[in-house]
Parts: structure tokens; C-alpha cells; sequence
């Protein structure tokens, strides 16, 4: 995709990693509905199984739709080598995998998606792996939290729900000194709106479910590599810089340089994993891609609207969007994400837990759902929902606290939105 890189952003949501297919001229990118691909004679067999050449074997490991969705998102992050997943979730693991091993830890901010708490503070320890959480403000905090065994360091660029933007130059900072990768979640600000890479960070993960789809049709995931990462320097990442077993003793950093952890992740990630996105999500999220932009400036225009009259609106008690002049994170939206602080926040209804209940219940045009990064806006009551299985100072330290509600703006006219939230407030707070 280096090749590609001299377009513009809007170009490259329609054009990187597709070209008319080869085979039929087909200039849409087909749906390769199929499980396996037939090799030209054993000696070609031979040389992909080898990684000698790059070809398709198997959907489990490459597909051509997956493959230009990842080769997609890979141009619009500026990073080297990309891969699908078939969840936000899935790409949070396969990220990591190839980087820990049992002992080790990761190192995550505090705010972060609550089924990534939930991912990371109790099912990774099945694996032997665990984390540590540590609020990515203080980075004397973040340094000291950092051990021998620590082999990641994990943040969101816009967190959610609380409308928190964290100041990823800083954190590459820190991850810079201690020679450890840092893993940024992208989700919600989109690449449109930040590229971790560009502020130090080594992998961007992606839930492709939200935005980059952007009508609630896919689950998907895809991990960015940067490329740019030294794995052989520490001795830390011996999956990577030595002789991996697993792969009939292949030193992946060696033999591949930058694209080690692509083809590591495709080899043996993907492979024994099978965290693999099918091709017609692939395809339903480059089509979802081709928009990007033209999405995201009226979510963000949308979302400013919409949370400054909600600031305004007596029965609120405060709102989070990082977006207006009253929030502490105000100042990092021109240094992380210029073009707009996302079209995510919260807010607080006087009233608390059950006038939020009520809230959620009298919205019309608003649907009360657990997801985000739709076309339609959507609402959600984090404490009673996604939030629901950590304890109060973890939804507090998460800004999911019983009296704030999370809403998701989407791409509708901005007039009825606040019509709506305003007949909502009046139910909720009668
Ligand atoms: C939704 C989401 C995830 C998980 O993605 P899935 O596709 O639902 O598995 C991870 N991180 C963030 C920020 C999300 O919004």
C-alpha cells in the first residue's frame, strides 16, 4: 500500500487495496465466496506454505475480500501490513498474541470499552496472561506499573464511554523508553479522525463493527501493524525474533523484517486461532469504508451540536464530550484528533439511575442498543448494560457512573435529534 500512499484520505477509502478483479473486470470487489484456492502444481503448494510466496491457500488465513479490506484500512492508518479478525474483540487478541506468552502482562489505561475490562481483567487470564490498569494520566503511574514481564501497553485514542482522549504521544513516550509496543484501539475516533502510528503507536486495533462499517450490518475486526517495531532488541518477543516452533522453526523477524507480525499473525495467528472475518463482512465493510469521511464530518458536526445543547439544557447536570470548551480533554482534541473530538459522550440526567431509565425508554429516533458508530443514533444506559459486571469504582474510573447515559450521534438531521432528546428529558424529569 506504500504505493498507494500519494492519494489523499477521501481517495484512499475507495481506491487502496481494490482494483478491478483481475479475472472478470468486476470493479466492484467480489464477494470470493470461497473456502480454498487451487495451486497451479505442488511446487507452488510448496513455495506458499513456505511463505516464499504470498498467495491464497485456505479462507482461514487469506481471502481476496478480507484481503483488500485489510490492505484498506492498512493505507488509511499509514501502517505496513493489516489483518481481519471476525471481531473487535478477536483483533484485541490476536494483537496481543503474538507478543505475550504465560507470565506476561499488558499494561491498559482504565478507560477502556467495558468488554475489553472484562476481556482483560478476567478471561486473558485463562491464557496466562494478565493486566494491569492504570489511569493513563499519570504517567509516573504508567512507568512504575511496568515490570520485566510487561509486553504491551494498551489505550483507546477516544475512550468510551467517558468522551476521554488520551494523549497517545505521551504514552508512546513512555512505551519509546521501555522498548515495549504500544497497542492503540482506534475505534472510535477512526482513522479518518486520528492514526495512532503517526503519534508512536506500534499496532492500531479496530472494531470494525462501528464506524468503519458504519450501519450496524457487521461484526469484524482488523489489527494494524506499524511495521516499525524493533521485536529482536529486547529479547522479549522471542515468538517473533526467534525460531518460532510453530511454525517449522521460522524467525519471522529475521526472515520478513517489518511484516513480521503480519505474516506471524496470518501463519500462525489466524491459523490456529481462526479468528478469521468471513468475505461477505469484508465486503460489507469496504463498502461501508468508501464513506468514511463523509460520515464521520457529520457525526462529529452532529455531536457538537447535540452536546452543546445538551450543556445548555437545565436538566443535565453535565456532559462529556471532549468536544466542548468545558471539558478537561478540550486541549487534546487539536494535538490527537484535529478534524473532531468522534460523535460518542455522555451525559448526566438530574434525576439519576431511574430518570435515565426513563430517559432511555421516551427517545423515538434514538435506539436503545449496545453498539456504537451507527448511521442511526443510538442511546444506552452503560451502568444497567455494557457496564453492568464491574463494581462502582470501575464504572466510575470507566465514567459509567448510575446517572450518566452514553449516547452514540449519528448521521440523521441534527434538529431532530435534539427534538427528540429534548420530549425525552421532559418524560424523564416530570
Ligand atoms: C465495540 C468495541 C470493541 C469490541 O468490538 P466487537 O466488534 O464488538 O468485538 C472494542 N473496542 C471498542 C472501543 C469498541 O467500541
Amino acid at each position: 500500500m506504500t504505493q498507494a500512499s500519494k492519494y489523499g484520505f477521501d481517495t484512499l477509502q475507495i481506491h487502496a487495496g481494490a482494483k478491478p478483479d483481475p479475472a472478470t473486470g468486476a470493479r466492484q470487489v467480489p464477494i470470493y465466496q470461497t473456502t480454498a484456492y487451487a495451486f497451479k502444481d505442488a511446487e507452488h503448494a510448496a513455495r506458499l506454505f513456505n511463505l516464499q510466496e504470498v498467495g491464497y491457500i485456505y479462507s482461514r488465513l487469506t481471502n481476496p475480500t478480507v484481503s483488500a479490506l485489510a490492505d484498506r484500512v492498512c493505507a488509511l492508518e499509514g501502517g505496513a501490513g493489516a489483518i481481519c479478525c471476525s471481531s473487535g474483540h478477536a483483533a484485541q487478541i490476536m494483537a496481543l498474541f503474538p507478543l505475550m506468552g504465560p507470565g506476561c502482562n499488558v499494561v491498559a489505561s482504565t478507560r477502556l470499552y467495558g468488554g475489553t475490562i472484562t476481556q482483560f481483567s478476567q478471561t486473558i487470564k485463562r491464557f496466562g496472561w494478565s493486566a494491569k490498569f492504570v489511569d493513563f494520566d499519570d504517567l509516573e503511574a504508567l512507568e512504575a506499573a511496568i515490570d520485566d514481564n510487561t509486553r504491551a501497553i494498551f489505550c483507546e485514542t477516544i475512550a468510551n464511554p467517558g468522551g476521554y482522549i488520551t494523549d497517545l504521544d505521551a504514552i508512546a513516550a513512555v512505551a519509546n523508553k521501555v522498548g515495549l509496543p504500544l497497542i492503540v484501539d482506534n475505534t472510535t475516533a477512526t482513522p479518518y479522525l486520528c492514526n495512532p502510528i503517526a503519534h508512536g503507536a506500534t499496532l492500531v486495533v479496530h472494531s470494525a463493527t462501528k464506524y468503519l462499517t458504519g450501519n450496524g450490518t457487521v461484526t469484524g475486526g482488523v489489527v494494524v501493524d506499524s511495521g516499525t517495531f524493533d521485536w529482536s532488541a529486547s529479547g522479549k518477543f522471542p515468538s517473533l525474533s526467534e525460531p518460532e516452533p510453530a511454525y517449522h522453526g521460522l524467525n519471522f523477524h529475521a526472515a520478513l523484517g517489518g511484516m513480521a507480525f503480519t505474516f506471524h499473525s496470518i501463519a500462525i495467528g489466524l491459523r490456529d486461532l481462526g479468528m478469521t472475518m468471513n468475505p461477505q463482512g469484508a465486503h460489507y465493510t469496504l463498502m461501508g469504508v468508501e464513506t468514511l469521511s463523509l460520515r464521520m464530518e457529520r457525526h462529529v458536526a452532529n455531536a457538537k451540536r447535540v452536546a452543546a445543547w445538551l450543556e445548555n439544557d437545565p436538566r443535565v447536570e453535565f456532559v462529556t464530550y471532549a468536544g466542548l470548551p468545558s471539558s478537561p480533554y478540550y486541549n487534546r482534541v487539536e494535538k490527537i484528533c484535529p478534524k473532531g473530538a468522534g460523535a460518542l459522550f455522555t451525559f448526566a440526567i438530574k434525576g439519576g439511575y431511574e430518570a435515565c431509565v426513563k430517559f432511555v425508554d421516551g427517545l423515538d429516533l434514538f435506539s436503545h442498543v449496545a453498539n456504537l458508530g451507527d448511521a442511526r443514533s443510538l442511546v444506552i444506559h452503560s451502568a444497567s448494560t455494557t457496564h453492568r459486571q464491574l463494581n462502582a469504582e470501575q464504572q466510575k474510573a470507566a465514567g459509567a457512573e448510575p446517572n450518566v447515559v452514553r449516547l452514540s450521534i449519528g448521521i440523521e438531521d441534527a434538529n431532530d435529534l435534539i427534538a427528540d432528546l429534548d420530549q425525552a428529558l421532559a418524560k424523564a424529569t416530570a
